[in-house]
């Protein structure tokens, strides 16, 4: 038998203030994106904003439905959107944020499983990581690089890609 250990790493910051300037202002798009989440079922709204290695910003917002499972995440709406619209664009970084008037939010809301996976194939693709900055109205800022660091034991298959 043989034990195996597999760490993680992540920055914390007091407050987005502490980002550099392109981060900073990331973080004030993903909350802008928010506004336009729609979670009439969860009260849990979302935002999720992608800047491009060209510049160029990209929203995503959760949008449920009222038949529960068609409705998808922040993180995914602004990945797909992404692969959709500007695939040779990469990604290098992402920001979420998260709000909701039924509990008090201290600290970052991390994404689903799902979320990350989808965000492992978007590494995969374009074979960079990209930056994750997770925070909340109150609470520590978590900045966190490439997938291995979020999902260490992410489902891939190379020979399912030839
Ligand atoms: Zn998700």
């Amino acid at each position: 038998m043989i034990n195996h250990e597999i760490k993680i790493a992540f920055e914390e910051y007091h407050s987005i203030k502490e980002l550099d300037k392109t981060d900073y202002e990331l973080c004030l798009e993903a909350t802008e994106a928010m506004k336009n989440s729609h979670s009439p079922y969860s009260k849990f709204r979302v935002g999720a904003a992608l800047r491009l290695q060209s510049g160029k910003i990209i929203y995503g917002s959760n949008q449920e439905n009222v038949a529960y499972p068609s409705g998808l995440c922040a993180e995914r709406v602004a990945l797909f959107y992404w692969g959709a619209n500007h695939p040779d664009d990469p990604v290098e970084a992402m920001a979420i944020t998260a709000q909701t008037n039924e509990f008090e939010l201290t600290k970052p809301v991390t994404s689903c499983g799902s979320c990350l996976q989808v965000l492992a194939e978007v590494e995969k693709k374009q074979n960079n990581p990209i930056k994750v900055i997770l925070y909340a109205e109150q609470g520590p800022v978590w900045v966190i690089r490439g997938i291995e660091n979020q999902l260490p034991f992410l489902f891939f298959e190379e020979r399912l890609t030839t």
